[in-house]
């Protein structure tokens, strides 16, 4: 038996009883588990495997590889799941979590970003509920943001990328990885029409927010206004990295 703490971050239908569940676990980070007769109707695991849940996790090794020996859940975020924005909020981000973290690499600090982040959704469960789905999708981005960031896909922003002064930076360079000078940005590359479109216009603003983004727990930026401007940048940053 090999036992970790765990977040359910999918499941799926495997052979006739069987279900094919991701896990990210503490210890080992993304793993892919088979739950031997989970879908059976006796089977006492299926409500304990339901995406979201915090468990106890127990694993087997035998000849097929590992698979799920017993589980807990320890706890179910029963608010986030009765609730149509917590649950779509929820979806987009463990989808978008499920698709751009690789199996088997354990990461403490995105343990924590699910844990904090299902914690603070079933906490606030009212200022969730009122939310209106731009909102809801401005919410989404940030949440993808501050994960693209633990995942290390971030830009420097603080100095041009080219000559490093902090003068006049007033255009991100996507594929320079940066925020660039305008006398490094000049003319001929932002004329090019194919660097045009790896260039964004930015400002302090958004700047700064970006640091506080960066910087604060997901719980003091539920509220957050929504910000166009910022939530274009974030767009054009998935877009790009092709996400
Ligand atoms: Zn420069």
């Amino acid at each position: 038996m090999i036992r970790t703490k765990a977040i359910v971050l999918n499941r799926f239908p495997h052979k006739e009883n069987d279900a094919l569940i991701y896990f990210y676990t503490l210890d080992f980070g993304k793993l892919v588990l088979t739950a031997r007769g989970a879908r059976k109707q006796s089977s006492k695991l299926v409500a304990h495997l339901e995406p979201f849940n915090f468990v106890d996790l127990m694993m087997i090794k035998n000849k097929n590889g590992v698979s799920v020996g017993s589980v807990i859940s320890q706890n179910s975020f029963l608010n986030l799941k009765n609730d149509y924005n917590s649950l779509l909020l929820s979806g987009k981000v463990f989808s978008f979590f499920n698709q751009h973290v690789k199996e088997g690499q354990a990461d403490f600090d995105l343990f924590i970003f699910l844990n904090n982040f299902l914690k603070t959704i079933n906490d606030s469960i009212e200022s969730v509920k009122s939310k209106s789905l731009k909102d809801l999708d401005f919410l989404g981005d940030i949440l993808k943001f501050k994960l693209l960031d633990l995942l290390g896909y971030s830009y420097q922003t603080s100095r041009c990328v080219e000559c490093g002064c902090d003068k006049n930076l007033n255009f991100i360079s996507l594929n320079r990885g940066g925020v660039v000078c305008d006398s490094c940005t000049n003319k001929e590359t932002i004329n090019r029409s194919l660097d045009k479109i790896n260039h964004l216009k930015i400002n302090k603003d958004l700047l700064s927010l970006k640091e506080f983004v960066k910087k604060n727990d997901f719980s003091f930026l539920l509220d957050l206004k929504t910000d166009k401007n910022f939530q274009n940048f974030i767009k054009r940053k998935i877009n790009y990295l092709n996400f």
